[in-house]
């Protein structure tokens, strides 16, 4: 790999290649041989691959910062005459699409992968080919959501299976995105999904109106909102009680495998929506016991099920063709992980299989603790 030409390409921050370089990773992304970095440097973002063979870079999504205190942290981040985008947060996971493949676009991970299986399902999804044709530059950031994808399994009343929501076009090797007017017409125009946009906003109104629209969300247990400048270079977030419970059942769920920052900072996020929006002694006292609830009773379900014998962890489940569903069972594998095939069956003409990604440090503690080893 010609490190000056690509150090070139990448503009970072870095003084010299080599003090980028010594970041990056050596990897096969399916069958290309590439350079990964696997986490931000420089200026550079996470998950940003480069294919030597196809010489090209395809850039990582960067890290959307998130507010706490809703009004003040609308202040702070947004000019006073700047315009505001709020668009819906969809829980599922990131995905860029970009035509660098030998045979169609790929579906790259935030940590830098290529999933075979996400690939497929993009491919299906989405018309890319047209797309592709007029803008091989670009790249299609995208959150692959529903029930049935390998990695996250957020339920939407109007996805069955899976589905996509573009959320952004950006250049695929120096990351600069399409404003947010050019996007939604872009996406429109390629009949792309997209997330739902509530509205624009004066920033004095701002957090009045994007307030409604995370209640709204927050009553059908959906996870929040992207704020966005009119550029779309400038995002911060904003997210639902709902969802703060929801991470919290999870990680209690898998009592031993999320870290302690991972609770901590969603009970951060709870303390100061309570402390900003809870005006009454009752709401606040709804909201103290769904969240106790949404840490004991996952935990003591998981401890049930060891204690029964049970193995426990995280449960999906997905369709496709065979074979595609066998190079993620491999891929996920390949990223060691225990997978625990559960059921797989055929289902109109599609294979249909629910695994379970086991919860390794959950299980070995908790039957260590229940056998009477101490804390
Ligand atoms: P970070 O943003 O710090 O890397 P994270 O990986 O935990 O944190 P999230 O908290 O899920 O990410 O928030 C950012 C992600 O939200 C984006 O990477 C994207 O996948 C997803 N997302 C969903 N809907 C949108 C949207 N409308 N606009 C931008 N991102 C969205």
């Amino acid at each position: 790999m010609d490190e000056r030409a690509y150090f070139e390409r990448l503009d970072s921050t870095a003084s010299d290649p080599a003090e980028l370089f010594e970041h990056f990773e050596r990897r096969s992304v399916g069958e290309y041989p590439s350079h990964v970095l696997p986490s931000a440097r420089h200026g550079i973002e996470r998950g940003t691959v480069i294919l030597d063979a196809a010489d090209a870079i395809v850039r990582g999504y960067p890290s959307i910062p998130r507010v706490l205190a809703l009004d003040a942290g609308v202040t702070s981040f947004f000019e006073a005459d700047e315009t505001i985008f709020a668009e819906e947060k969809l829980d599922g996971f990131n995905v860029r699409v970009a035509d660098v493949g030998d045979d169609g676009p790929l579906a790259f991970t935030r940590g830098g992968y290529v999933c075979p299986y996400t690939t497929a399902r993009v491919r299906e999804l989405l018309d890319l080919g047209e797309f592709f044709e007029y803008h091989p530059e670009k790249m299609l950031c995208a959150e692959l959501i529903g029930p049935e994808t390998p990695y996250t399994t957020h339920d939407y009343e109007e996805v069955d299976s899976d589905a996509v929501r573009v959320f952004d076009v950006r250049d695929r090797e120096s990351a600069a995105p399409l404003t947010v007017p050019e996007r939604r017409d872009l996406c429109e125009r390629y009949a792309f999904p997209q997330p739902r946009l509530f509205g624009r906003y004066d920033r004095s109104e701002a957090t009045e109106e994007i307030w409604a629209a995370v209640e709204e969300l927050d009553d059908d247990a959906r996870e929040g909102v992207v704020m966005k400048t009119a550029e779309g270079d400038s995002m911060v977030k904003y997210t639902t009680e709902s969802k703060h419970h929801d991470e919290l059942e999870h990680a209690f769920s898998l009592l031993f495998d999320l870290g302690r920052d991972f609770v901590f900072s969603r009970i951060t996020r709870e303390a100061f929506q309570a402390a900003e929006f809870d005006e009454s002694e009752e709401r606040l006292q709804e909201r103290a016991h769904d969240l106790g609830e949404s840490i004991l009773r996952p935990a003591v379900e998981t401890i049930r099920r060891v204690e029964a014998g049970e193995t426990v962890g995280e449960r999906h489940r997905v369709r496709g063709g065979t074979e595609e569903i066998d190079a993620l069972l491999e891929h996920l594998r390949d990223l060691s992980l225990t997978i625990d095939v559960e059921e797989d069956y055929r289902e109109d003409d599609q294979r249909v299989v629910e695994f379970l990604k086991v919860a390794e440090s959950t299980a070995d503690r908790t039957q260590y603790y229940l056998e009477g080893g101490t804390y």
